[in-house]
């Protein structure tokens, strides 16, 4: 088997490089995907940054677009057909599959997985089952999601982790109503996602927060009505815009214990809060147990938007394709496979909203 470009972590403290690495060919229910476009995430910087433990060698990569290029016999794919990658594919047998509940199904979304090998045979594992920031994929057929052939691979490729996280997250997790005020912490790609959704749901005002000033462009054209820059006045500021209350919602897209706590105080009493960000599990969240009762507020997770990518994605497919969502304006970088850690370094400074990698 000819080996593939891939972009690849060695462990801790060691540079991401592009490297040759060996797929296994597929099983009878996996196929080959070539992929034509993945955008870098910020849980892939999570992996190489010390919030995460994960083994390596490693393949970084799990939002991803391409064409399936080979299928096992039993695959319920078939060749040629254009998919969208899916880091969290639910079994449908487990107990929470079978209570309407996939995103949190017992065998999706594991960290890593073993998967290959590096040129000289060494085993490799793979970013959530995936490893897609590589020229090819071999994957189970349940962790592919067909979509329309004329949908662009940039956009198809941010359905699959950004755009589907940050819609889930308003739609499905916090359900916001036309005319609830949001703030919305960290405008990463998800987070600039969920303001797109939160516009879209009639959030007002919508309050975009990042700690720099060179999102603020980029969080009004995605509907915010107001951008803040955090700082340690973030709920006195968000009072302001609120009729002194606080927000109705606030969604928490960075993964840390601080911006939890801002989001929960920029939040008014009964309201809800919902964290978005994937954290590190020592950075511990510290709330006074009187103002847990006093302020009545909601705190919870939203994993993979509360989702059932198999439903949803094809559904985000053609809300793009009939104009109605635009997840193209998140893209402020298009680069080749070569230029990908440049892209970790931009991402480790706070800089832009999402990278997508292009392929040939
Ligand atoms: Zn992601
Ligand atoms: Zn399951």
């Amino acid at each position: 088997m000819s080996p593939v470009r891939a972009l690849l972590w060695r462990g801790p403290g060691a540079a991401l490089e592009i490297e040759p690495i060996l797929l296994p060919p597929p099983g009878p229910k996996e196929v080959r995907v070539h992929i034509r476009a993945a955008g870098v995430c910020h849980s892939d910087l999570s992996m190489v940054n010390g919030t995460l433990a994960p083994p390596y060698p490693l393949v970084l990569g799990h939002e991803a677009a391409g064409v399936v290029t080979a299928a096992g016999p039993e695959a319920s794919v078939a060749v040629g057909a254009h998919v969208v990658l899916n880091w969290a594919p639910p079994c449908r047998r487990c107990w929470f599959c079978g209570n309407g509940q996939p995103w949190l199904c017992e065998t999706a979304g594991a960290p890593t997985a073993a998967r290959g090998a590096t040129a000289d045979g060494e085993p490799l594992h793979v970013t959530l089952g995936l490893g897609a920031l590589a020229e090819e994929v071999v994957v189970g057929d349940h962790a592919v999601i067909p979509v329309p052939a004329e949908l662009p691979f940039a956009t198809a490729a941010l359905l699959g982790c950004a755009v589907l996280t940050g819609v889930g997250a308003v739609h499905r997790t916090a359900s916001v109503q036309p005319g609830e005020s949001a703030v919305v912490i960290g405008l990463g790609g998800v987070g600039l996602s969920t303001v797109m959704a939160a516009h879209a749901a009639g959030a007002d005002p919508l309050i975009a927060v990042d700690v720099s000033d060179a999102k603020r462009e980029l969080a009004v054209s995605a509907g915010a009505t107001h951008f803040l820059v955090s700082g340690d006045d973030l709920s006195a500021q968000v009072r302001g815009l609120t009729e002194r209350r606080g927000a109705d919602h606030s969604f928490e897209c960075v993964g840390r214990s601080a911006t939890i706590r801002a989001a929960w105080r920029a939040t008014r009493r009964g309201g809800q809060v919902t964290v978005v960000g994937m954290g590190a599990k020592d950075d511990m969240v510290s709330l006074a147990a009187l103002d847990i009762f006093h302020s009545a507020r909601t705190l919870r997770s939203s994993v993979y938007g509360n989702s059932d990518p198999d439903r949803d994605v094809p559904a985000l497919a053609h809300q793009v394709l009939d104009g109605s969502l635009d997840p193209a304006a998140l893209i402020t970088d298009r680069i080749t496979l070569d230029e990908s850690p440049e892209a970790f370094a931009r991402m480790s400074r706070g800089e832009g909203a999402r990278t997508v990698i292009l392929f040939p």
